[in-house]
């Protein structure tokens, strides 16, 4: 059964919709609808049984602009792209040439002579950069307004700096209306927004209104990416049956528990109670366990949602979890500080890290990551470089958090598409050193194939993939 106020909320959402020509071609009927889901609130269900990696919906954003933080990047805050920047002399606002006379940067310029009230914004125009996102709810058309209005606020106190920001720092005069607005609208983005990567860089967020609609689950069903018109392209993770509820995630896939948990506390104010959640081994990834100090098991929560003490798996000795809090702090306070060295990285994490936490432990993956990605790209370590030792530790680290990745069931996904590819280039880079007889050589080729192809199929709408990926994907098509 379908309520009067989930009707509306469909109808209003799928007109936004095909307004934004968000709608996807050949097919008669939606995958999904909004229903009132058992978690409390809306969320969004399957029509119908969804096969993995099928396209679900396309989704536009109703806000798109720059996080509120204080070392943003300097990009065109029109296109974001890097090229030929510079100050708007009008609002003071970094635009690109072909933007600084676009109709997009001259609605807001006007916007902002209007707000400015004689103040001067050019020596504050990174302040002003960072609360551009909300402020551009201003210039939202009567049907877009309406869309917002309908999305789920965060109340308190944390929430609706930007307009302090705006009204205090930048001293721009909105009327009461405008301001009670602003901040709602401040209140929507912290409960609503999704990180999105433009042009390789992170310091974005958009208001999806169907995707903000998707409750979270620590291990989603669902995936997405940012296509080159910054819509989000939402797809099936793993087979979803009809009626089933779809699935995100507010945190990142690979923290444990404890991390995830605190984190949706203090962001999204709930208490996640998922299976995996709910299971002190998460799954058997051990994201989150120690080490115990009396024989070679691990230490799992004994309640995993409530303060317990933790247990060894394997001798049953029981530790506080004031000792257990301490060693996950002190592993996690060494993770912030390293740079992009290798060396120090690994020597911290063969050496030191495996006596504290089993090799699994989300401190020690993402350290893996980390080396992931130097080997293969920073200089001193480019892939043709690389000794055959640095080599397949790369390719054993890709595969080892690819199991992690199964193991929390999460099928398709970015990070997945992302390290299937760094294995096929790993293997591709062994076929030219080594001499295999035709037996291995087989299972080689077909395993980088297989890689191969499914970064392509995971990542073939993603606007932020590497030119190397991308010309594999069209040479693809
Ligand atoms: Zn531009
Ligand atoms: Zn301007
Ligand atoms: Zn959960
Ligand atoms: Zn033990």
């Amino acid at each position: 059964m379908v309520s009067r106020n989930e009707e509306k909320l469909n109808s209003l959402i799928k007109s936004y919709l095909k307004k934004y020509d968000c709608c996807i071609s050949g097919r008669s009927q939606d995958l999904w609808c909004i229903k009132q889901s058992p978690l409390g609130g809306f969320g969004i269900f399957a029509t119908q049984d969804i096969e993995p990696g099928e396209l679900i919906f396309l989704d536009h954003p109703v806000l798109l602009g720059p996080r509120y933080l204080n070392d943003l990047p300097d990009n065109c805050t029109t296109c974001y792209c890097k090229v030929n920047i510079k100050k708007c002399n009008n609002c003071g606002l970094l635009v690109c040439e072909s933007c600084s006379i676009s109709e997009n940067h001259l609605k807001e310029c006007n916007l902002l002579q209007k707000l400015k009230n004689g103040h001067d914004l050019l020596e504050k125009n990174r302040q002003l950069t960072k609360c551009l996102t909300p402020l551009r709810s201003l210039l939202l058309d009567k049907e877009d307004l309406k869309v917002v209005a309908s999305l789920k606020s965060h109340k308190g106190s944390q929430h609706g700096y930007e307009v302090h920001t705006l009204t205090e720092d930048l001293k721009l005069q909105f009327s009461s209306e405008e301001k009670e607005f602003l901040y709602f609208v401040c209140t929507v983005l912290d409960a609503n927004a999704y990180e999105v990567s433009i042009e390789s860089c992170d310091s974005n967020r958009g208001l999806y209104p169907l995707g903000s609609l998707s409750n979270h689950r620590c291990f989603p069903n669902v995936f997405h990416v940012f296509d080159e018109k910054h819509r989000m392209v939402v797809r099936a993770s793993v087979f979803i049956p009809k009626n089933t509820e779809l699935f995100n995630s507010y945190t990142i896939l690979l923290w444990g528990t404890i991390t995830r948990i605190t984190h949706l506390k203090n962001t999204k104010h709930f208490i996640c109670k998922c299976d995996r959640c709910k299971d002190p081994s998460e799954f058997g990834t051990y994201l989150s366990s120690v080490k115990c100090k009396k024989c070679p098991g691990n230490l799992l929560p004994i309640n995993p949602l409530q303060n317990s003490n933790w247990q060894c798996d394997t001798c049953t000795s029981v530790e506080p979890l004031k000792e257990v809090y301490r060693t996950l702090s002190l592993v996690g306070s060494v993770l912030r500080g390293f740079n992009n060295e290798f060396e120090l990285i690994h020597r911290f994490l063969t050496k030191k890290l495996i006596t504290l936490v089993p090799d699994s432990n989300q401190v020690a993956v993402e350290l893996k990551k980390k080396i992931i990605w130097i080997l293969g790209y920073e200089q001193g370590y480019l892939l043709h470089e690389l000794p055959l030792e640095l080599l397949l530790l790369k390719r054993q680290f890709c595969k080892d958090i690819l199991d992690i990745l199964i193991k929390l069931k999460r099928g398709k996904c970015k990070l997945r598409g992302l390290l299937c590819y760094e294995l096929y280039l790993c293997t591709e880079e062994l076929k030219l050193r080594q001499n295999f007889d035709q037996c291995d050589s087989k299972i080689f080729e077909d395993d980088s194939k297989a890689n191969l192809l499914e970064a392509i199929d995971i990542l073939k709408y993603d606007s932020s993939v590497s030119d190397s990926l991308r010309q594999k994907i069209n040479e693809n098509q």
